[in-house]
């Protein structure tokens, strides 16, 4: 009985309380909510002059956006505003987005930014997430262990191909092919990050176990395009650079000839002459696996030949590899009209 008169007691309390402050929505309970009532019914009851009043009024303009925006893509710029002037705007990650004294919003590269507008003491963040201007997918071609089991050559074919082969090695460097390509796709993969693509690699390391197929297969799912890298093996005297593609007559992607065809263009055409590896042109071919099974737009870049002394040196200079990386990425961007 004793408990129930004070439960009724602390109710017709919280009644009043909620009937002074008038936002309590009756779900909290207990000092939380006292403590609140009084607070209001303080500050309601102190009388102060009129002038300070409209002072205080105008001091308590919370700061608000006013445009904003939850997705740029990279490369593009976007206004964002407040409703107070004198901002300060920052971003918590200049490389991903950067923003001018006006609130223009550029968007770098790929990933999420907070931006903050201060006015004074008073502080507002919105996060964007920037997003990519294409997804590119890079495949080092080989691996430390080839995998001779066999695979079809293209969906439905009857004609198999070891699932990865050796590749070539440096006779100069006496690097494997599969370093070399792995080295460029690292390095292409940072570059494209930093031009905003996103970048989908077929493999990160040597010790890996990817057939063609799978290597396309990866790729497919979640990009764009695909560039697959491989350097040459043939007589000392062989050199330069070939871009291989599927034509209109192939059975498996021929419909994908004019694209593909194209990004190889692109791609063998910025690449020579970023590096003035002479160009041996584009290539048609069918039994490539790996493009094949593409069901996006796909080029094969021979780099050059690893059995040339010269194209050899060449692509294992520091040099030489920042002129190849810079070459490909500035064939991915003309391919699609960004230069
Ligand atoms: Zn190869």
């Amino acid at each position: 009985m004793k408990r129930m008169t004070t439960l009724m007691i602390g109710a017709t309390f919280m009644a009043m309380a909620v009937a002074l402050t008038g936002n309590m929505k009756g779900k909290v309970f207990g000092a939380e909510t006292q403590t609140t009532s009084v607070k209001t019914t303080v500050e309601t009851t102190t009388v102060t002059p009129e002038t300070t009043t409209k002072k205080e009024k105008k001091k308590e303009v919370p700061l608000v956006f006013k445009k904003k925006y939850k997705t740029i893509t990279a490369g593009k710029s976007k206004k964002f505003k407040v409703n107070l002037k004198g901002v300060k705007w920052t971003s918590s990650n200049k490389k991903i987005a950067g923003v001018s004294k006006k609130g223009v919003v550029k968007a770098k590269r790929y990933g999420k930014v907070w931006l903050s507008a201060k006015v004074g003491k008073k502080v507002v963040k919105a996060k964007v997430k920037v997003l990519p201007k294409k997804v590119i997918g890079i495949d080092a071609g080989h691996q430390r262990q080839g995998n001779n089991g066999l695979e079809a050559i293209g969906p439905g074919a009857s004609t198999k191909k070891p699932k990865v082969s050796g590749g070539t090695a440096g006779v100069f460097t006496k690097k494997p092919e599969f370093v070399l390509t792995l080295e460029i796709a690292t390095k292409l993969k940072k570059k494209l990050i930093n031009q905003g693509y996103k970048v989908v690699m077929t493999r990160t390391s040597h010790d890996v176990n990817i057939t063609n197929i799978q290597r396309a297969q990866k790729l497919n799912k979640k990009c764009n395009i695909a560039i697959r890298l491989h350097a040459d093996g043939g007589p000392a005297s062989a050199q330069g650079a070939s871009a291989l593609y599927a034509p209109a007559s192939n059975p498996y992607v021929g419909k994908l000839a004019p694209k593909s065809k194209r990004l190889s263009e692109c791609v063998l055409n910025a690449y020579c002459e970023a590096t003035g590896i002479r160009s041996r042109g584009l290539s048609a071919r069918n039994d490539l696996s790996g493009t094949n099974w593409s069901t996006i737009p796909v080029t094969l870049l021979e780099m050059g030949f690893m059995t040339n002394a010269s194209d050899d040196r060449y692509m294992s200079s520091a040099e030489g590899q920042k002129k190849m990386v810079d070459g490909i990425a500035k064939g991915i961007e003309k391919y699609f009209g960004y230069q």
